[in-house]
């Protein structure tokens, strides 16, 4: 890597099969176009000339199948050209998925079996650079007029919407370099936690009811079901980690497993593979452009997507400040509930929680700062099985006058009154 540079226009000659990777600088945004020749950013072609102004701390590539210049304006913390990557193992996967597209969308809509297109899933260790393939994947089908079904099971660092939830969207074009996925409309489900250990039950609860829910969609869809599925998966990949991917291949029947950057994870699932005819593990190379992020980073990052659902990547929305009565507002949460008291229990039993036990939560100043999210339920029954419209952001509790303040993306009244806690904090700075 480089040092911090001084803010100046700058050009880079790529050579074919290169890419020119960038780390932007912390404080300043980088502006940068396409000179000539052609090149993308994660799999989404760049416009000849059009200036793109990506935020600050944004690590990405500009990669050239054929060869191009680059223009820059701006610092970075870091921009380096490299040679080496696994692009062209890439792209091939991309051309296997391709026929199978192709051949589902061939056969008659009436075989569901025959006429589902590839479910992909992207595995691998933190930082092996998933999200950055599952990307690729999508946008080279949206480029070929496919609208493949993109799947975000990351709660930690996901790429659909706020942190804590598992959630899938159609993707109808190459994803934007600079905006990533659209927010229209994603079918999300709240889990309401960084980490899946927090409720491992809930985890797998949530993953069944929205597999079932594609499942539904795709029966009646002939042109997404051919699309096929791209699933994004967490980094934890140990002991109950490898539990939960397992149980996603599962659930959404996946039928291509990409390995990234593990041998040993790779070897185990190819294992797994062989009591099943349809799936194929395989191994891809990690990229050496792939950014190592710690806690302290994607502690923050979580707090910039956050901010970016209310405010927008640029500031360029105007969420709502709203006041609210104790008794509009109905909190509930999933799991670690008050246990029934000791008492009340037979003898030498011990009082244990139902991680699924949906329970009422009293409103009190535990709820300030919190992130909630916005039910679609119409009973507290069915919390548990049900997606979410959106989220609000607690910013004042006042005891006294029994008012709530919260911040949400627009005036008037929420979609529902069933709201959902867990434990998805936010200071806004
Ligand atoms: P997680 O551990 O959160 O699941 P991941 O395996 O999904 O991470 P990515 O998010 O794909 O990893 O990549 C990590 C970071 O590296 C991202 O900021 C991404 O934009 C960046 N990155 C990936 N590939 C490249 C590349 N070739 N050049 C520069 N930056 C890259």
């Amino acid at each position: 890597g480089g040092s911090a540079s001084a803010s100046t226009i700058k050009q880079v000659k790529l050579e074919r099969e290169s890419e020119l990777r960038i780390e932007v600088g912390n404080e300043t945004p980088l502006k940068l176009r396409l000179l000539n020749g052609s090149a993308e950013i994660f799999g989404s072609e760049l416009a000849p000339e059009m200036w793109l102004t990506f935020p600050p701390r944004l690590k990405f590539a500009v990669f050239t199948w054929y060869g191009a210049t680059i223009e820059m304006d701006g610092a970075t913390e870091t921009d380096y050209t490299a040679d080496e990557t696994p692009m062209v193992s890439y792209v091939n996967v991309h051309a296997v998925l391709e026929g199978r597209r192709n051949r589902a969308k061939a056969l008659s809509p009436n075989d569901s079996e025959a006429s589902q297109g590839p479910r992909v899933i992207v595995v691998g260790p933190t930082d092996s650079g998933k999200s950055t393939l599952s990307r690729m994947l999508l946008s080279w089908a949206a480029k070929q007029g496919w609208k493949p079904t993109f799947v975000d099971l990351d709660i930690g660092q996901g790429s659909i919407t706020v942190p804590g939830c598992i959630a899938a969207t159609p993707i109808e074009l190459p994803i934007d370099p600079v905006e990533g996925i659209p927010l229209e409309m994603p079918l999300v489900y709240f889990y309401g936690h960084t980490t899946p250990s927090n409720n491992v039950d809930l985890y797998k609860t949530l993953v069944n009811e929205l597999a079932q829910m594609l499942e539904t969609q795709f029966a009646r869809n002939a042109e997404s079901r051919a699309a096929g599925m791209v699933i994004n998966t967490m980094g934890w990949i140990e002991g109950t980690g490898y539990e939960l991917l397992l149980h996603a291949i599962d659930t959404f029947k996946a039928n291509v497993v990409l390995v990234l950057g593990q041998e040993k994870l790779f070897s185990m699932l190819k294992a797994v593979a062989k009591s099943k005819p349809n799936v194929d593990v395989v191994k891809l190379q990690k990229s050496g452009g792939v950014v190592s992020r710690n806690a302290k980073y994607r502690q923050k990052s979580r707090g910039y997507r956050i901010r970016e659902y209310f405010y927008g990547l640029a500031n360029d929305l105007s969420p709502h400040s709203n006041i609210a009565n104790f008794s509009d507002l109905l909190v509930y949460r999933i799991g670690g509930g008050p246990q029934a008291p000791r008492s009340a229990l037979p003898i030498g039993a011990d009082p244990i929680a139902n991680p699924l036990r949906v329970t009422p939560v009293n409103i009190d100043r535990d709820l300030l700062h919190m992130v909630l999210a916005v039910s679609y339920a119409k009973e507290p029954d069915q919390i548990l099985s049900s997606n979410v419209a959106g989220f609000i952001y607690i910013t004042d509790i006042d005891i006294q006058r029994k008012k709530i303040t919260y911040l949400a993306p627009s005036a008037g009244e929420l979609p529902s009154k069933y709201l959902i806690m867990g434990t998805l904090t936010w200071l806004e700075t």
